[in-house]
């Protein structure tokens, strides 16, 4: 049976688009069954200021963050993600002769999540409670209907949001729902694409690279990613516990991002962590 391989593309900014779906239209050409989950984060910031309600972000008590999803800014979610972002994707693909499928988590329930209950936030120095953000993590996907559209020839192209309780929508990490959806697949690989080489010691020097995760250990990969790589690594550490062989956090950019990453261009998570 072919297994399938899940992409991730970031939507951070400095991801040039057209070379990688150029070269994943040419994998699906040749056979190959692929799964695309993308971000938008560039998009949304953007279009979040055009519409005059700029990003907002959550610091929890730990100090990590995350984007403030109030109902207005969700809708700015949908319209940046599911919008402009998915159907540019899908657009490339169609051009590149794939039968790309756009489809957000809350279309067909293909991503279940449960909702963040009240969170803890720290403002000016105060702690406050936030009870309406609209976020939480992916607890289910939907495979039957992934596995039929890829049986059908069709390759789904995937974003947030995600479906919660009570059929509400909720902002998800796009980097996650990825690590859940190869895992609920049986994918063979996952493959991080974003626009920084793979997990770097030192943010700010891209030759400060950590080549392979098994080998320095799960806490020393974990002490070196900040920021939004944080995300990533846990969605790494996620999909080996799901059953993935093998996950690459590799750059979204060149002429073959996918091939690099495949031949272990970028952070190499493989069997099990230390
Ligand atoms: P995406 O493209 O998926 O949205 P992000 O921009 O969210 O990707 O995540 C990658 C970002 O993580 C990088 O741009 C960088 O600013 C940040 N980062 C923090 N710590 C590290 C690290 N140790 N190695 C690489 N990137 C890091």
């Amino acid at each position: 049976m072919r297994r399938t391989v899940v992409i991730k593309i970031g939507g951070g900014a400095g991801i040039e688009l057209a070379p990688v779906l150029a070269e994943i239209a040419g994998m699906v050409r040749e056979g190959s069954s692929v799964v695309l989950v993308h971000g938008g984060s560039a998009e949304l910031d953007a279009l979040s200021h055009a519409l005059g309600h700029p990003p907002q972000t959550i610091t929890s008590a730990s100090g990590h963050t995350s984007r403030r999803t109030d109902r207005r800014t969700l809708e700015m979610f949908e319209m940046a993600y599911c919008g402009k972002v998915n159907k540019q994707i899908v657009e490339h693909l169609q051009r590149g002769g794939v039968d790309a499928v756009g489809l957000s988590g809350i279309d067909g329930a293909i991503w279940r999540a449960e909702r963040k209950g009240a969170i803890r936030a720290v403002e000016e120095g105060r702690t406050v409670m936030i009870r309406d953000d609209l976020s939480g993590r992916v607890t289910g996907v939907n495979a039957t209907l992934l596995g039929s559209l890829l049986e059908l020839g069709y390759m789904p192209v995937l974003t947030p949001p995600a479906l919660a309780e009570g059929g509400v929508a909720v902002n998800v990490d796009a980097d996650r729902a990825a690590a859940a959806t190869a895992a609920a697949l049986g994918a063979d690989e996952l493959l991080l694409l974003s626009n920084v080489p793979g997990v770097l010691r030192d943010p700010a020097d891209p030759s400060s690279l950590i080549r392979s995760a098994s080998e320095v250990g799960a806490e020393a990969v974990a002490a070196a990613a900040g920021g939004r790589m944080k995300n990533k690594v846990l969605a790494a550490e996620e999909a080996l516990l799901g059953g993935v062989r093998r996950v690459v956090i590799g750059s979204a950019n060149g002429a073959t991002p996918v091939a690099n990453a495949r031949a272990g261009a970028g952070t190499v998570f493989e069997g099990a962590m230390a």
